[in-house]
């Protein structure tokens, strides 16, 4: 999507007005089973806790398609995101789940290049991912208040609100939200009867919902990093409070240039990205 700040703003507001209009039809999704969204959690002593979550990118550390795979994959295997491929790894954009993916830099940055930039930066994969902006335009959107803010900066969905109006999918500027229009529990990934696997520490999802990457609360509140941090390269994917100025994050953003996605739409995105060019492989 390509808009100004001001197209965005007008859309956005009327997304949120509309919002109050959107349909009860799928007010069965308010009851969704057992399970519930976010994971219940108890908050123990080893929790890590901050004034404002961050994520630093420096994709230079990324040399193979298995950097990127096993990020991934990390993600998507702990939280059950359905897998909706074929075989021969094909997918309909349409019904595509993800929480975080790779797009080349004109799809991350659109804007930000210039005729001088190499080719190799120009064609150089990015991470991205819910960047849990500061002014997130899909929680003054939804007209359920599925999405909110934490105090610490997370961009939070609750499943068990969201009734599916697809509102906050369509005020996010990074396509950072995917729709359930198929049972996840159905795809072959997650469905055991077909060899699939579920982590049931995490609950699955219904059709009918949106969802998104949330910085891994349930693993910070046991005081685990990330799962994505974790199995990135080495310094790849940095996470701690942008508040602390003792952090690394903190201490990259101050001190290295970073860049962010769409910064002229307002949202203040909490993801920055260390921008090399020269020595991705
Ligand atoms: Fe919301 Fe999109 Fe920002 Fe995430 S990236 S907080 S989904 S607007």
């Amino acid at each position: 999507m390509s808009m100004d700040r001001r197209q965005f703003l007008k859309y956005s507001g009327i997304a949120s007005i509309l919002g109050f209009g959107a349909s009860v039809a799928s007010a069965a999704n308010l009851i969704t089973g057992k399970q519930l969204f976010p994971p219940q959690v108890d908050m123990n002593k080893e929790a890590l806790l901050a004034k404002r979550w961050a994520m630093v990118v420096d994709m230079s550390k990324f040399k193979t398609d298995e950097d990127f795979q096993k990020t991934v994959t990390a993600c998507h295997s702990i939280h059950n995101v359905p897998d909706f491929r074929t075989p021969g790894g094909s997918v309909d954009r349409k019904f595509e789940i993800k929480w975080i993916w790779k797009a080349p830099y004109e799809r991350t940055f659109p804007g930000q290049e210039n005729q001088y930039m190499s080719e190799h930066l120009k064609d150089m994969p990015f991470l991205v991912l819910c960047n849990h902006c500061t002014n997130p335009p899909c929680v003054r959107v939804c007209p359920t208040k599925a999405t909110y803010k934490l105090k610490d900066g997370i961009t939070m969905q609750d499943e068990h609100r969201c009734i599916g109006c697809r509102f906050c999918m369509a005020a996010c500027p990074y396509g950072a939200r995917s729709f359930n229009w198929i049972d996840p529990r159905r795809a072959a990934n997650l469905d055991v009867s077909k060899g699939g696997k579920v982590n049931p520490e995490y609950p699955t999802r219904t059709r009918g919902v949106v969802e998104k990457c949330t910085f891994c609360t349930e693993r910070l509140a046991v005081g685990k990093i990330p799962a994505c941090v974790e199995a990135a390269p080495k310094g790849g994917l940095l996470f701690g409070d942008l508040e602390d100025p003792n952090s690394e994050v903190r201490k990259i953003v101050a001190n290295q240039y970073t860049i962010r996605r769409k910064p002229d739409l307002g949202t203040s995105p909490a993801v920055y990205y260390v921008i090399k060019g020269g020595d991705h492989a």
